[in-house]
Order: C-alpha cells, then structure tokens, then sequence
C-alpha cells in the first residue's frame, strides 16, 4: 500500500520527533517511522533522560547522608538507596515523556508508522519490519541517531562489560565499577555510582577528565572527584578486558608504559557512539558517506536532493559535529523549515552549550582558553568561585568557578566556562552573550539578581575586567 506525504522522518529521537512537529507546524503531512515501540529515542529512553533522574537520585542521597548539617534528625544507620524504587520513579518519568511526543504527534497529525525504514529509491522508505509498507514522500529526514561503540580489544558482553544502555537499569549497585572514558557520559556514571556506593576508577586515554572542556574545568573536576574517592587513570589506554562470572579482569597501560592491572565487578565502556546506517540503504540511494555518518552541508542536505539527515548520525566534514540533544533539534527545525521554503541561516557551532551533569555539574559555550589563543585572540580571562556567594554557602554548594574568556581588543566574550551548582542552567546566559556578540562590559551592566548562583556570572565579568567586587 502507498502513501502519499509531503515528509517522512526516519528516527522519532530529539532530531527526528522535532523537525516532524515543526514541518506539521509549517503545513506540510508527515509520517514518522520509529522502530523502537515508544518515541523519543536516546534522549527520552536511554540517555538525557534516565541518567539525570539518576543523578537527581543520587543528589537527594547526598542531601539526606548530609542531613545531620541540616537539621534534620534521621533514624540511626547510614541512608540506602532502593534500586527498585529508583528505577520505578526513572521510568515513570521516561515513560511520561516518550507520551508527551505521542501527544504532540496527535495534536499536529503526524502519522506515526511502527517499524524499520530503509530507503527504497527516489522519493520511497520502504517499512520492512513492523507495519510492512512503502511510503512516498517529497522529502525525507534521515534521522536514525547513533548506538554506543567499543574500542578494540573489549568486547561488550551486556553483563560484565557494559554500555549506558545497561547501566541505566543496573539492579544492583556495583561494589565496583571502572569506567572506560572520561567524556559527559562517563563522569556523569561516575558521579551517580560513586554517590550510591560504588568504588569507581574512570580510565581516560587524554591527560585529562573531560578532555573537551577548557583545561581548568577538568583540574577542577578532578580534584572533586578525589575528594569524594573517584580515582581517575589519566594518559591511561585499557588494552584489554575479559569478563567472568564474577567480574572483569582489565589491563591498561599508564603514561609511563607500565602495565596495570585492575579488577571490577563492573567495565562500563563510555567512549563514544557512532552512527546507525546499517540497513538503512543510504549507499544504494547514492548518498555520500563518511566512515557511516551521512555527509551534509551546512543546511543539512545530503548529496541526494530531497534527502536531509540531522543529530547524530550526520557529518559536516570539517568539522566535529557535536552528537547532543539540543544539537539534533535545532538542526530539524533548521531542515524543517527549509524543506517548507522558510528562509534559514547555518547554526554557529561555536555557539553550542555543553552541559555535564556529574558533580559538581559542568557548563560550557564557545572558546576555551587554549582554542582561542590558537586562532590568535589577545585574550583575557576572569574567573570568580563560587564558594563566595550567599546562595552558594546557604546551598552547602561551594565547589567551582566561571571563568570567561574574552578578546582584549574589542572586549568581546569568547567563551564561557563553570563548574559547580547550577552551570547547566547558569550556562543558558552565556549562549544568549555569545549569540548576541556581548562585550564583557554588557555583562557586567546586566544585572544579577542577589542572592543567587548566577551573581558568580556577574562577578566573573568584573574579573575580567580585574575588579570583582567581593574577592
Ligand atoms: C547516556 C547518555 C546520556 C546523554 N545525555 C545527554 C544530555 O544530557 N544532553 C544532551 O544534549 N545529549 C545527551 N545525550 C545525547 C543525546 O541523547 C543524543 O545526541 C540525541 O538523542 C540524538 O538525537 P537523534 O535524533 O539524532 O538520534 P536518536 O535519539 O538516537 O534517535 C534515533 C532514532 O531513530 C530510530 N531508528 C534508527 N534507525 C531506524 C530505522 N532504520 N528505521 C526506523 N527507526 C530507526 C532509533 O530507534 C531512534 O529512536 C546522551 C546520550 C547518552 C547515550
């Protein structure tokens, strides 16, 4: 049976779910084909969203260990945390969520088709699983996101050695876990395990945690992390790993080429996804390919005309294209509206806020220090921590800092840098400074309310100008 639309959208994820409301919204009839049995993809089933109810759950464990400095009486014994419950209330949430896009597909009239796409020619998705159909299109969205992948020499078994697709329905908690990899994903495991009660060791082949963030947000997080009994193997390479019915043996080689061997109940390998092409036929209908990532250009179209590709399984070539929730969205309305004749300008990838939810919480925009003195800027930094401010103290929340980097010359704000309370949220005012081409001046004469987090903000801007008003 053949249908007729004006879109097909293959992958209902954070890029697939958006750019179908947003064609629907610009008048156009679309169909959406998922192969999961619920909407919403990585970010609503297994990524954004299960492991930042997990990490809520492991900061109210930490608020309730500490509640003796509250005030607060509990029976004697240390808290403990219940793994059933925690998984009850985490999925209620994913599940309320993934209901929440289902009504957003009725309340625009998307159809929603339940099966595997493949692209079967010009124009044609042939659903070969599920409901088994060949839809016709105008236009088609490729959609189809990434999967966790493994390094050589460790082989993923689902048990023993596992991927975030497991780890965010452990049963039990691990009396130890080694993390494979120090990027958003394995520190924000590593805050939740260690807070649970696991004896966590993150393995990261960089120098550094977080290799991404400017180099004194990964100091900062990794003198946390010792506080609070993460070790982390830095400029360490694991060469292998073999499970067992109790656990997994690993060797890794540190930066003074010894071999290290260490032991786990648990290996969870965070380094990295790629993309989901297999089957997709994306090579039949001659659309240009990178190591299996969809090339595109700066609109997102393919080198097939008609066909667009967003999120995570795309390429822009010259550049790494960065696989995050926010990023995948913008980018289908960006092709959404394009496909519906709106005029669209190219998204500045300078501009993409990196949010990691470990503890202390990481937020970041634009240059780190070392990127912007490679292109050449006369830079100037203000840094100011956030253990000064009221709400901070009142909070019990007095780790880390924002750090703005900023261009002599013209005072512009290049990149903004925090970790501590609040910066996945503190970070949403440097976007909108970033977008807007702030100076460090107009930070400074915008005005932060008192008490709260952001005045570190505020402050950081009158460090840069070297003069914080309280240090
Ligand atoms: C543990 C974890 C935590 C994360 N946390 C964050 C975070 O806090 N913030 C953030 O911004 N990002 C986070 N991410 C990344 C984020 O989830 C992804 O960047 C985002 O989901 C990408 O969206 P997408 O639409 O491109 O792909 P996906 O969400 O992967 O969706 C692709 C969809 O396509 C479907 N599909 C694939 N092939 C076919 C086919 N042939 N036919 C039909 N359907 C198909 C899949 O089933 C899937 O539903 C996290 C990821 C992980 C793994």
């Amino acid at each position: 049976m053949a249908h007729s639309h004006d879109v097909v959208v293959i992958g209902a994820g954070t890029g697939g779910y958006v750019a179908a409301i947003r064609a629907a919204q610009l008048g156009k009839k679309v169909a959406v084909v998922e192969k999961q049995k619920a909407l919403g993809g990585t970010c609503l089933i297994w990524g954004c969203i299960p492991t930042k109810a997990l990490l809520e759950h492991a900061h109210a464990l930490k608020v309730i260990t500490n509640a003796k400095e509250w005030g607060v009486t509990i029976p004697a014994g240390a808290p403990t945390i219940d793994m059933g419950q925690v998984h009850t209330r985490k999925d209620k949430i994913v599940t309320g969520l993934t209901k929440g896009v289902e009504f957003l597909f009725k309340k625009n009239k998307i159809d929603w088709i339940k099966g595997t796409a493949r692209l079967a020619g010009k124009g044609k998705v042939d659903v070969v699983e599920g409901e088994k159909q060949t839809l016709e299109a105008k236009d088609i969205i490729i959609a189809t996101g990434s999967q966790a992948r493994s390094v050589p020499g460790i082989t993923i078994d689902r048990t023993r050695i596992i991927t975030s697709d497991e780890a965010i329905h452990l049963k039990a908690i691990p009396k130890s876990l080694v993390i494979l990899g120090s990027g958003a994903v394995g520190v924000e495991f590593a805050s939740i395990f260690r807070r649970f009660g696991s004896e966590v060791t993150i393995i990261e082949l960089l120098p550094r945690l977080v290799p991404v963030e400017d180099a004194a947000i990964s100091a900062e997080l990794e003198k946390s992390f010792r506080k609070q009994g993460i070790k982390s193997l830095t400029g360490t390479k694991v060469s292998k790993a073999s499970a067992s019915a109790n656990g997994v043996e690993i060797e890794a080689e540190t930066p003074d080429g010894k071999t290290q061997k260490l032991a786990a109940e648990i290996l969870l390998v965070a380094t990295g996804r790629g993309p989901v092409t297999a089957g997709l036929g994306a090579e039949d209908l001659g659309i240009a390919m990178d190591r299996g990532y969809i090339k595109v250009d700066e609109l997102y179209r393919t080198s097939v005309p008609n066909v667009s590709a967003i999120g995570d399984v795309i390429t822009l070539g010259t550049r790494v294209h960065p696989q995050l929730a926010h990023v995948s969205s913008m980018e289908g309305i960006l092709a959404a509206e394009r496909i519906a004749g709106r005029e669209v300008q190219p998204i500045n990838y300078d501009h993409v806020p990196g949010c990691t939810y470990c503890d202390p919480e990481i937020g970041s925009v634009g240059l780190t220090e070392a990127q912007a003195k490679e292109r050449g800027y006369d830079v100037r930094i203000g840094t100011f921590p956030f253990g000064v401010l009221g709400r901070a103290k009142m909070a019990g929340e007095t780790e880390g800092f924002v750090k703005i980097v900023a261009d002599k010359k013209y005072d512009e704000v290049l990149g903004v840098h925090m970790i501590g309370p609040r910066s996945t949220e503190l970070v949403a005012e440097a976007v909108l400074a970033l977008r807007l081409e702030c100076t460090v001046e107009e930070l400074i004469k915008t005005m932060h309310a008192h008490p709260t987090f952001a005045e570190a903000v505020g402050e950081a801007a009158h460090a840069t100008h070297g003069a914080a008003i309280h240090m």
